[in-house]
């Protein structure tokens, strides 16, 4: 079985081929990072407009290292949601097309399941399952029980690791994006500052970003004011430390509590290096198995949306012709729209 797979939810144009659902044929990500860069962040309009001029080249790609045509393929799968709306049009309508001319299905991913299911690229899936998904948009634990069951247990109240990563490395004046700058300055600075720590109510596994981020700011403001100054390595390392014990000590309770046989990282922040260790460090010696995608994995990618789309199309999901594009498409929905 080959899936292609395509995803345009934000500033990657991205196709890939899956086969049997667990093995990359070929993957081809076109990043637009350097023409939104001196926007400091995603410029929606000039997205779209990237996604329709690259759209072509990365399919035909896609093929040519696969070795492969479009008869050879037994699923067309998409990113249908979350993302921007002008962007995620762009892959719908070049998905429906290849689809519609070749005669094969169609099959809608949430995004959020793509970045889940890039870890079963690296190795099968053992229910249950618990999934702390950490990106640019979202932090969740996600309880899975089955394939394509997605359950949220936590989620953040306010901004999302990633967002937090990019807001503190804007405060620094770092390019956009922050988040592995601010990753690579972590690891040669010490946390000499004590940043507060949002464990909220007890037993809750909601996050909250949005304090810690404005207590990097009045610390930086303060340190000023009093003519004191901190390395942006301190600050990172600081910042960092703060996120790390929070993601690694809710994730470790919900996975006792739920008695989970897996624990997978996904998300953009899932190629943090301090993320990675303190996860690792927590646990060693643990019966429950801990697995993070392939850097290359982390960030966006349609390898992972193929990897989603063969589990939806094995379990007989088919998207119709009227198939759009979702900006707010909801995990738990989508999941239960599949059952
Ligand atoms: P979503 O998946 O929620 O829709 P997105 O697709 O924009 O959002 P991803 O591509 O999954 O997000 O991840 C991008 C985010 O990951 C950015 O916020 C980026 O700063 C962050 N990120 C990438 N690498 C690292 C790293 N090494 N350390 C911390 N953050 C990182
Ligand atoms: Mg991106
Ligand atoms: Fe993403």
């Amino acid at each position: 079985e080959y899936i292609l797979g395509i995803e345009t939810s934000c500033d990657e144009t991205a196709a890939a081929i899956i086969k049997d659902g667990r093995e990359i044929a070929s993957n081809v990500v076109a990043s637009q990072i350097e023409s939104h860069k001196r926007f400091g962040g995603v410029v929606p309009e000039i997205a779209s407009r990237h996604h329709v001029e690259q759209i072509t080249l990365v399919l035909e790609e896609t093929f040519e290292k696969a070795g492969l045509k479009m008869e050879d393929i037994d699923a067309v799968a998409v990113t249908e949601g979350p993302g921007l709306v002008g962007a995620l049009l762009v892959g719908v309508n070049a998905a429906k097309a290849l689809a519609f001319a070749h005669n094969k299905p169609l099959v809608g991913v949430h995004h959020i399941a793509g970045h889940i299911y890039a870890n079963r690229l690296v190795k099968e899936f053992e229910f249950p399952l618990l999934a702390l998904v950490v990106s640019g948009g979202h932090t969740e634990l996600i309880l899975m029980e089955e394939h394509g069951d997605f359950n949220i247990i936590g989620e953040t109240r306010d901004d999302a690791a990633g967002e937090a990563y990019d807001k503190v490395a804007r405060t620094l004046k770092l390019p956009y994006p922050g988040g592995p700058k601010i990753d690579q300055l972590a690891q040669n600075g010490e946390p000499v500052i004590d940043f507060p720590r949002a464990w909220l109510e007890d037993g809750s596994y909601d996050f909250s970003f949005s304090g810690l981020k404005s207590a990097v700011i009045n610390t930086l403001h303060n340190a000023k004011q009093r003519g004191q100054e901190y390395k942006n390595e301190e600050i990172a390392a600081s910042f960092q430390a703060s996120v790390v014990e929070v993601l690694v000590e809710k994730t470790y309770r919900a996975a006792n509590q739920y008695g989970v046989k897996q624990v997978i990282v996904a998300g953009g922040v899932a190629a943090n290096k301090g993320l990675r260790n303190a996860m690792e460090a927590k646990f060693k010696g643990e019966a429950t198995e801990l697995m993070f995608p392939p850097i290359s994995l982390c960030t966006d990618n349609a390898a992972m949306i193929a990897a989603a789309g063969s589990i939806a199309f094995n379990q007989g999901h088919r998207a119709t012709w009227d198939l759009n594009a979702n900006p707010g498409l909801d995990l738990e929905r989508y999941a239960r729209r599949k059952k």
